[in-house]
């Protein structure tokens, strides 16, 4: 039988975890490192020492916000973003409830927006994820400053060639 990290690997299908030498430069340049409770250095050890249940049920996996600092900065080129995406693949199918509250919403209307203009359109994506939520007040006044500084957009370009972005949906989506 497979063993967590090999599992891991084979989805990450990239460097092997393995190659990390633990040598902390991913973990100091991530953005989000204060919030996460393991952060990308300590989360490739879990994976190596099979601490699945621990990794699988954190918060740190749903915070990650894949700008891929951490694998620019990596001497080895491990790929964190995509370990990260994995140990999140793998949560759910498992039926482990995400420790971030409303996070499932936000990646569903993510993702719909996606599918829906092959790009991400920001106003479309907070509406449905309101929609989901029912958080419609949450942040309305953060909103309004950024649309009256031309930070969110109301009228996002659409890639011309959806139907290729809606086969790539189709082709890869579980259900
Ligand atoms: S930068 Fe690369 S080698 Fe260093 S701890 Fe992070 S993943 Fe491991
Ligand atoms: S991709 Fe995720 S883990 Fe890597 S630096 Fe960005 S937030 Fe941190």
């Amino acid at each position: 039988m497979k063993s967590f990290l090999d599992e891991v690997n084979r989805r990450v299908n990239g460097v092997l975890l393995q190659n990390c030498f633990h040598c902390y430069k991913c973990s100091s340049g991530c953005p989000m490192a204060d919030a996460m409770e393991y952060n990308s250095n300590q989360m490739i050890r879990m994976a190596q020492l099979g601490q699945k249940e621990k990794l699988l049920k954190s918060s740190a996996i749903w915070l990650c916000v894949s700008c891929e600092t951490c694998v620019t900065r990596c001497p080895n080129n491990v790929d964190i973003p995509r370990m990260i995406d994995v140990f999140r693949e793998m949560a759910l199918e498992e039926g482990y409830p995400p420790a971030e509250k409303g996070v499932i919403a936000f990646h569903e209307s993510f993702l719909n927006t996606v599918k829906l203009n092959g790009r991400i359109n920001e106003p479309i994506m907070i509406a449905s994820y309101k929609l989901k939520t029912g958080s419609y007040f949450q942040d309305l006044v953060v909103g309004l400053k950024m649309l009256l500084k031309g930070k969110l957009s109301l009228f996002s370009p659409r890639t011309r060639n959806r139907t290729s972005v809606r086969r790539i949906f189709r082709r890869t989506s579980r259900s």
